[in-house]
């Protein structure tokens, strides 16, 4: 298992620090090179429109969907990471489609409108920090719902897929980082090379 986050642009240095508390040394993957060396990538907050122009420009948007697809590759994606994973809205920027979930980009308003909240994450109570956050307004059949703030799923996990639309990096509590680690390296081991 070889943790990586991708370190094109934006907030991949809080998933790096948390992965860190876990004891895994996660890889800055910023070349399509260093994506064919992990299993697990964070695709962390920031721009998604920015981030989908560089994944491209690097070589790195086809590879990280053939990746996926053959079972090589477990991702978690945060706030635009999020945004990238799920299926296509017809609205800027061209998605993954990895995880079977419409997201809506800065549906909780603008930058300003940024919040903290306590929400029952797998259980327990988190502080889950929103920054122009997207909305999953849909999911599909295999997608399990982790948590919800009101009705909105914001946790939302799929085989070999995690995508939360707040920044459980951010926080204190690694609960979120580990069951990416576990659950997904359980779900990888399950299929042949
Ligand atoms: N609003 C950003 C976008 O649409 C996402 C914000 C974030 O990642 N914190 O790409």
């Amino acid at each position: 298992m070889q943790a990586g986050v991708l370190a094109l642009q934006g907030g991949f240095e809080p998933h790096v620090a948390m992965l860190a508390r876990l004891g895994v040394r996660a890889r800055e993957v910023r070349s399509v090179e260093a994506l064919r060396e992990v299993t697990h990538l964070v695709l962390p907050g920031g721009e998604s429109t920015t981030l989908h122009h560089l994944l491209g420009l690097f070589g790195m948007w086809d590879e990280l969907r053939e990746r996926h697809h053959a079972g090589k590759l477990a991702l978690f994606g945060t706030c635009a990471g999020a945004i990238l994973l799920g299926r296509g809205d017809g609205e800027r920027p061209p998605r993954l489609e990895l995880l079977d979930a419409v997201l809506a980009r800065n549906a909780y308003g603008r930058q300003v409108d940024s919040f903290t909240r306590e929400l029952d994450v797998l259980g327990q109570p988190m502080a889950c920090t929103f920054i122009r956050a997207p909305r999953i307004v849909s999911v599909g059949p295999d997608v399990r719902v982790l948590a919800r703030l009101g009705d909105d799923p914001v946790l939302v996990e799929a085989k070999g897929v995690l995508a939360a639309t707040f920044h459980p990096e951010l926080g204190h509590d690694p609960r979120v980082h580990e069951r990416f680690l576990a659950l997904e390296t359980a779900q990888l081991s399950t299929q042949t090379p």
